[in-house]
């Protein structure tokens, strides 16, 4: 099998201590992770790990956009987004269903307990939550430009407070009354 990035034949390897088979490529350092190889791995996890947030620090930073072909059935690899407001894309074949990684991806998967839900990245419920994710980071960082560091940490805290109020909604009648004594 040849590498999709360099053409670099792949070698061997086995990921997370032995256990998933996986080839790798000496050259660019990417790896190719076969679905037969990864569902077996998935089915002997007991349980999914909990999944911890990444922030832009430690994402991959090595990314390879060019069109590539499966290193196993040489289908096209569809390139798939995998977290939200951040550039980190799996190739994935269409065909074969086999990813690819690029350097580094595979092990910052494996740093937020990622890597055991690599075949949910390609389904619609994970893409609807990406979208969703990013619409709320649009948003909040919409309201932090108009209102500023201050105001928008008070506004938050505010309607905190609101929300779990049993008089919320006299409490907002009063706030909006241009005269909350008049009758
Ligand atoms: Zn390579
Ligand atoms: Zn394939």
């Amino acid at each position: 099998m040849k590498c999709p990035v360099c053409q670099t034949a792949l070698d061997y390897d086995r990921l997370l201590d032995s256990y998933l088979p996986a080839y790798r490529c000496r050259q660019c350092e990417g790896i190719w992770i076969a679905a037969r190889e990864y569902l077996r791995w998935l089915q002997q996890q007991p349980t999914l790990l909990p999944e911890k947030p990444a922030d832009a620090a430690d994402l991959p930073t090595a990314d390879t956009p060019q069109l590539k072909l499966c290193p196993q059935c040489g289908h096209f690899l569809i390139r798939y987004r995998v977290l939200p407001n951040a550039g980190f894309y799996l190739d994935r074949c269409g065909n074969c269903n086999g990813v690819w990684f690029d350097q580094n991806e595979w092990d910052v998967l494996v740093a937020h307990n990622l890597h055991d839900k690599v075949n949910q990245f390609f389904t619609q419920p994970w893409q609807s939550r990406l979208r969703a994710e990013e619409a709320r980071l649009k948003l909040d960082q919409l309201y932090h430009d108009r209102f500023g560091d201050d105001d928008y940490a008070r506004i938050k805290d505010v309607r905190q407070w609101l929300q779990a109020h049993p008089q919320r909604g006299m409490l907002l009648a009063f706030l909006q009354a241009d005269d909350p004594y008049a009758m």
